[in-house]
């Protein structure tokens, strides 16, 4: 057995009921295979045996009442995987789904982004398995501040800098940021994702979805293509997969579906970005289901179904993890396409991955393509320290250079590791390299 082998054994035992995590710790020890082989370094001080278990994980109770007056109990998490070059850093999921598992994985993944920004940011994920949808504003009020109440004293400026992730957006982040205001008797920069009038940064709305279309414009590069007139299927209809429309309608591409938890509705035509607003109010404001966009304009509406049986040049899933399976991938390379970039986190189970890369198709895996959310939260970081605000062009232009920057990092590395346009091998690496290396300068901790 190798050194790999060993340590995804140790995982297996210590995390018997946590698939996703396995999943996410296998994609990455494999891939790193290469680095560790050649590096006597990685493979000493149980190195890896660190690096799969988080630093601390916190589990909390989070009391709140309805609006009828009822106590619920939710279950709440930070975890705070790795620290080695910097505070820990990435967002809070709220929904039903959410476990130790699925943070874990969001976590472990995390780190290995945050590297790939080039800032300082160390990894970390949290969250509760408590639903917004549906529950009046009071309700997910009282519920930020009952979350908060446990979770500020584990999170600070330059200890634990959380943001947003599905079900937390900027209504969640304000709720917990100003009970935090009251707890902690400061006004810091202790969340990311805040509102322009109080420490936010212009672009941070747009930067995961944006900075997963400059991604794929540097994969077509390499190959002499644009996004101008690409058909694309993006999924989800949340802040990633908005972001990522509009950006793709800059760039002259066609957007033809997007999706929510119920099914994806099909648009022959394209979104235009009149629709594209209509959709934004409807999730953003009236907190709709993408069911109405069909009634509304016509298109095609798929109950239960997600948007990869349509034909398309590109896809953008950017709805969840394992959102795209064998079949789906499949039906996908059937069609034509020839691009996958990942907004979402692990939208592509392992065979669906093994598929596009076998078949030398342009993928773009989560942890390079969506870096641009959280390297932007690290902008707002710096922004916050110098009380100063960027503006819009400038923050987009620094988001614009990390999301090229990401690519040729990865790509670089691909092929300095024997594994031309394998941007798998390419991030995973890349990112491993710089957070083993600052573990190492730290000693056993
Ligand atoms: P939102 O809550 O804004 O939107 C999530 C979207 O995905 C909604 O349309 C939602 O539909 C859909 N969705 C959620 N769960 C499922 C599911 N199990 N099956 C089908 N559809 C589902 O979240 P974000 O847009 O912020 O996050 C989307 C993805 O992007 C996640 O993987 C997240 O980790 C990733 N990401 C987000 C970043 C950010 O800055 N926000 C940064 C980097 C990655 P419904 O409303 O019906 O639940």
């Amino acid at each position: 057995m190798t050194l790999i082998q060993d340590t995804l054994e140790i995982v297996r035992k210590r995390n018997p009921h946590e698939p996703e995590f396995l999943q996410a710790v296998t994609e990455v020890l494999e891939s790193i295979e290469p680095a560790v082989q050649r590096n006597k370094k990685y493979r000493e001080g149980s190195l890896l045996q660190r690096l799969v278990e988080p630093e601390r994980m916190i589990v909390f109770r989070v009391p709140w009442q309805d609006d009828r007056g009822q106590v619920q109990v939710h279950r709440g998490f930070r975890i705070q995987m790795n620290s080695a070059i910097g505070p820990y850093k990435g967002g809070l999921r709220f929904h039903p789904t959410v476990c130790a598992s699925v943070l874990k994985f969001l976590a472990f993944e995390q780190v290995f982004k945050n590297s790939l920004t080039t800032l300082p940011m160390g990894g970390g994920k949290g969250g509760s398995d408590f639903d917004p949808k549906g529950k009046s504003d009071g309700e997910v009020m009282r519920f930020c501040q009952s979350f908060m109440t446990e979770v500020f004293r584990h999170v600070g400026p330059d200890t634990d800098v959380p943001a947003g992730d599905i079900g937390v957006g900027g209504r969640e982040i304000g709720y917990l940021f100003g009970q935090y205001k009251r707890l902690a008797n400061e006004f810091t920069g202790v969340l990311t994702g805040k509102g322009l009038a109080w420490g936010g940064s212009l672009i941070r709305p747009e930067a995961t979805g944006y900075g997963c279309v400059y991604f794929a414009e540097e994969m077509l590069k390499t190959r002499n293509e644009t996004l101008e007139d690409k058909v694309c299927a993006v999924s989800g209809s949340g802040n990633a997969a908005q972001y990522t429309v509009e950006k793709l309608l800059h760039k002259g591409a066609k957007v033809v579906t997007m999706s929510d938890s119920n099914g994806f509705i099909h648009d022959k035509d394209g979104i235009t970005e009149e629709k594209l607003a209509w959709i934004m109010d409807l999730k953003n404001v009236r907190r709709g289901r993408i069911k109405e966009y069909a009634d509304k304009f016509g298109a095609v509406y798929a109950e239960g179904k997600r948007p990869w049986g349509v034909e398309c040049d590109c896809a953008f899933p950017s709805a969840t993890q394992n959102e795209i399976g064998a079949e789906d991938a499949k039906t996908l390379l059937g069609n034509g396409c020839t691009l996958v970039c990942e907004a979402a986190n692990m939208p592509t189970d392992p065979a669906g991955i093994d598929l596009f890369l076998s078949k030398k198709i342009l993928y773009g895996p989560g942890k390079a393509a969506n870096a641009g959310g959280v390297a932007t939260s690290g902008l707002e970081m710096v922004q916050n320290s110098m009380r100063l605000p960027w503006t819009r062009a400038e923050v987009d232009q620094r988001l614009h250079q990390i999301m090229v920057t990401i690519h040729q990092n990865a790509f670089e590395t691909a092929k300095a590791y024997g594994h031309p346009g394998n941007l798998v091998v390419g991030a995973n690496i890349a990112g491993f390299v710089k957070v083993a290396d600052a573990m190492l300068d730290q000693g056993v901790v």
